[in-house]
């Protein structure tokens, strides 16, 4: 999977994508993830930058990402896809009204796609011509407002990333298979805890029991209920 990301602010993914699970994708070329920054396509004679954004039509507080440097960054993108071949490409543009990215998503989108474009608001969003010229999808990634799309496309390329074969080991694709429960533990068996403060009491917490029993059958009902 080709992930191929529009921002104005690259350098917010970096730490990020470099460590475990998905360092180790890009490292064994799992995925590939490329950026491309809209500033980079409207540079002047001069090389002066010109502003990526611009004021709304109709008023109203904020400013709004310009389609041209956008519209150039994703042409970058479709340019270089043109000499591969088989290429099943997707363009995502991330705002919090779209469709809501699921699990069910990322697993299809890593079946489907070989190629996807994630296009990164910021401000007030990005000019909605946009999204009609590339025929984009917009997705959400919850219902609130972040400042930026980055943490979008980070969170779709993780989520997707790790339903590409081989990205996760075998051990964690294994655990992907089955039922897990979100109630984990670890040793000790009793996590002896005093609260700060004078006259505050240790107290015991325990595994439940059941994790300890050995018995397997009662061990996964216990982690189908949780
Ligand atoms: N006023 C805009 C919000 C802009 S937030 C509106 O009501 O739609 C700025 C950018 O952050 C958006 O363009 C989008 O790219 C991104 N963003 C913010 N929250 C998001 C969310 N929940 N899911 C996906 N993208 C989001």
């Amino acid at each position: 999977m080709r992930f191929h990301i529009i921002t104005i602010f690259p350098d917010i993914f970096d730490s990020y994508l470099n460590e475990s699970i998905i360092g180790r994708a890009i490292k064994n070329k799992h995925i590939s993830i490329k950026f491309y920054n809209p500033r980079d396509f409207i540079k002047t004679p001069q090389n002066n930058y010109r502003p990526v954004d611009d004021k709304p039509y109709g008023g109203g507080p904020g400013m709004v990402m310009r389609a041209e440097p956008i519209l150039k960054a994703v042409e970058s993108v479709l340019s270089k896809l043109k000499a591969k071949k088989l290429v099943k490409l997707k363009t995502i543009i991330f705002s919090p009204s779209g469709k809501k990215f699921t699990t069910l998503y990322a697993k299809q989108a890593a079946k489907k796609y070989t190629d996807i474009i994630l296009i990164s608001g910021r401000y007030e969003g990005i000019d909605a011509r946009v999204k009609k010229i590339f025929k984009a999808e917009d997705i959400s990634i919850g219902d609130y407002v972040l400042t930026g799309g980055e943490l979008p496309a980070m969170v779709l390329l993780d989520s997707i990333s790790r339903q590409i074969p081989g990205v996760l080991g075998k051990y964690e694709s294994l655990e992907e298979e089955r039922v897990s429960s979100s109630e984990v533990y670890t040793r000790p068996e009793i996590l002896k805890y005093t609260p700060r403060g004078r006259g505050k009491k240790t107290k015991n917490y325990k595994v439940p029991k059941v994790l300890l029993s050995g018995n397997h059958k009662k061990i996964e009902e216990w982690k189908q209920r949780k």
